[in-house]
């Protein structure tokens, strides 16, 4: 090179202006120097760019500073990737081509270096051949820096393959985080799930802590309250222990107490039956056959005087019965005529039904203690056997009946505290005209049906057809009472127009049992209202009524007749002679009690009755008195 600046400078060959770049002319002193500047400048960009970019920069081949711009610009685009732009060596030298050099002056004109003249050729080729050296250096360094990028290209492309080798390691990378991700927003869910449990947990755990302090609370105000039960329950032991203490003391008394009173149950019962026993000794000195007499008072006035009856006022068991008669002779006055009677108790007009009841009362008693008693009202129509028997609708006017069973229902209970058991049976009869008739008959009238009187195995007396009705206190047998009035036949006489003409048996039968000491005893409680005692003149009865008058009598007299009998312990007693006494034969004998009542009227015109019914009397009387003297030998 040096050497063709040499020979340009010894060139003195003519410059012509023709030849001159118009644009040149005038202005071309420093256009190579131009140049240079803006390839420096746009080296120095590249650079910059290079070192904005970061990528690497490859190692440089060293090259002309003038030639410098273009490669390195490409190369910088080479390296961002292989399709970028490349210019080439060729290009370069393209772009300085022959053209450029018929344009342009020689590029290594110097400074001061006049236009060849168009004449100095060898002058021009020697600048042509400066040139050729300039392109050619401008072209080994473009080679070189085409190398120098080829390798460039050839670590980019590594860098390239690497980078995506790395990229395939992060896409799968990617991938991985991405599957990581799709499990972790799996876990994401059921982390919320979780958290969600955890806030209800949580939730849970607050209302159960509230809870527990409640209980805390609570379990503190039960532990004081154990306390105050444990001092409590240990004062309870020991008053317990000394309880227990004392209970056994109190057993102890206890048991010697019920042997005490099981001596003293035994000493009741030997004096239930030893008062028993002297029960009946007494009933019979007085004698099993008694007699009262009774004498209604005037139905006009109760306290009218009857002068033909007279009480004494020191004995009550007499009565007089006083009739003036005309002296036969005329020459005396009226003579008085007496009828002495003595019974065990006469009751006046004034006597009260709970008075004549009172001196029963031991019978109903021996009812109770297992002997049979039979009470009779016996007399004239109208002297008042059925208000002695049965009494008025006012309590104090209750009769026999009534009393005598409110009596045995009241001493059962009471002996039931010692261990007795009563049942009772009731039955209620009627004998007209000697036959049987069912008081408590409660079926259609046209079936009634017939009774007979039958023995059965164990001697007792049964009606057959008969309803035995089973009672467990006073107001049913008051209720039976009142059904078999209902059914009482009953006759219109002269003497009283309600009289019965017909025998009423009322019978309870008593049943009791001490099963502790196997004791029983059965009686029977017969209370009978006996037909009118009244003759049949007196009543001027015809017909049918002079056969109801026939058959009462013959009854009447039949009863007197067993009861004389019983009385004088004969061998044969005439029961079955009529109903009557055939129905009572048990009632009236063995160890029975027999009490009869002859009701007297007070009124004049039945004086001759009130006699006959008090000779009736007296003759049974009489015979109880006989027997009572028997007995006493
Ligand atoms: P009977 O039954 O003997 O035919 P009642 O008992 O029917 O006689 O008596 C006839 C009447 O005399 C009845 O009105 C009755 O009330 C009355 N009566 C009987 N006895 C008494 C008495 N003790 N006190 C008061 N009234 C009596
Ligand atoms: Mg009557």
């Amino acid at each position: 090179m040096s050497k063709i600046n040499k020979e340009n400078t010894m060139s003195r060959l003519p410059v012509t202006t023709k030849r001159a770049h118009p644009d040149s002319a005038g202005q071309d002193p420093q256009p190579a120097q131009k140049k240079m500047r803006r390839v420096d400048q746009d080296t120095l960009r590249a650079k910059q760019a290079a070192s904005v970019v970061g990528i690497k920069r490859p190692v440089a081949v060293p090259v002309p500073r003038p030639a410098a711009r273009r490669p390195t610009a490409a190369a910088t685009i080479a390296g961002v990737g292989p399709t970028a732009r490349r210019p080439t060596a060729a290009a370069t030298v393209a772009g300085v081509g022959p053209t450029g050099v018929n344009k342009r002056p020689v590029a290594s004109t110097a400074k001061g270096v006049t236009k060849r003249p168009p004449w100095d050729l060898k002058g021009k080729v020697c600048d042509m051949e400066v040139k050729v050296n300039t392109y050619q250096s401008r072209l080994k360094g473009a080679s070189q820096e085409n190398d120098g990028l080829k390798e460039a290209v050839t670590q980019a492309l590594e860098q390239a393959a690497k980078l995506e080798r790395e990229n395939d390691n992060l896409k799968r990378k990617l991938n991985m985080c991405e599957e990581k991700l799709d499990t972790l927003s799996g876990v994401k869910e059921q982390l919320e799930e979780v958290s969600q449990q955890r806030d209800t947990l949580e939730k849970d755990l607050r209302s159960l802590t509230d809870k527990l302090r409640a209980v805390e609370t609570l379990n503190d105000g039960l532990n004081s309250e154990l306390h105050t039960v444990q001092s409590r329950l240990s004062m309870q032991t020991s008053t317990l222990t000394h309880t227990q203490d004392t209970l056994h003391e109190t057993q102890e008394k206890v048991r010697g107490l019920e042997e005490n009173l099981a001596l003293q149950r035994e000493n009741l019962h030997n004096g239930e039956m030893e008062r028993r026993r002297l029960h009946n000794t007494i009933q019979e000195l007085k004698g099993n056959i008694r007699v009262f007499c009774r004498v209604r008072p005037m139905l006009s006035n109760v306290q009218a005087d009857v002068p033909h009856i007279q009480l004494p006022t020191h004995d009550n068991k007499a009565v007089v019965l006083a009739k003036s008669e005309e002296s036969h002779t005329g020459r005396s006055g009226d003579t008085q005529k007496n009828y002495s009677f003595s019974f065990d108790h006469v009751f006046g007009p004034q006597a009260s039904q709970q008075e004549v009841f009172e001196e029963i009362s031991l019978l109903v008693q021996s009812a109770l203690d297992g002997y049979n008693v039979c009470c009779f009202a016996y007399g004239q129509t109208g002297s008042g056997k059925t208000y002695t028997m049965e009494g008025g609708k006012l309590d104090q006017e209750c009769g026999v009946i009534p009393r005598a069973v409110q009596q045995i229902f009241k001493a059962a209970k009471a002996l039931e505290q010692h261990g007795w058991e009563y049942s009772f049976t009731a039955s209620f009869v009627e004998i007209y005209n000697e036959t049987l008739r069912d008081l408590l008959y409660t079926g259609k009238p046209n079936k009634r049906p017939e009774h007979d009187i039958k023995k059965n195995p164990n001697n007792g007396i049964t009606v057959t057809n008969l309803t035995y009705q089973s009672v467990t206190n006073e107001d049913q047998v008051h209720n039976l009472i009142e059904l078999a009035n209902q059914h009482r036949s009953t006759a219109r006489t002269c003497a009283n127009d309600h009289s019965s003409r017909s025998h009423s048996v009322f019978q309870l039968d008593i049943e009791g049992i001490n099963p502790n000491r196997g004791t029983k005893c059965k009686s029977s409680l017969c209370l009978v209202d006996l037909a009118g005692s009244e003759r049949v003149q007196k009543s001027q009865s015809q017909g049918e009524r002079f056969k109801e008058m026939t058959a009462i009598n013959s009854s009447l007299t039949n009863l007197g007749i067993v009861i004389s009998a019983l009385a004088s312990k004969e061998n044969h007693i005439p029961y079955r002679n009529c109903k009557l006494t055939y129905l009572l034969q048990n009632c009236l004998g063995g160890n029975s009690k027999t009490l009869m009542f002859v009701n007297i009227a007070p009124e004049l015109d039945s004086f001759n009755e009130s006699l006959n019914s008090l000779r009736f009397a007296s003759k049974v009387n009489d015979c109880v008195i006989g027997t009572a003297a028997v007995n006493r030998k």
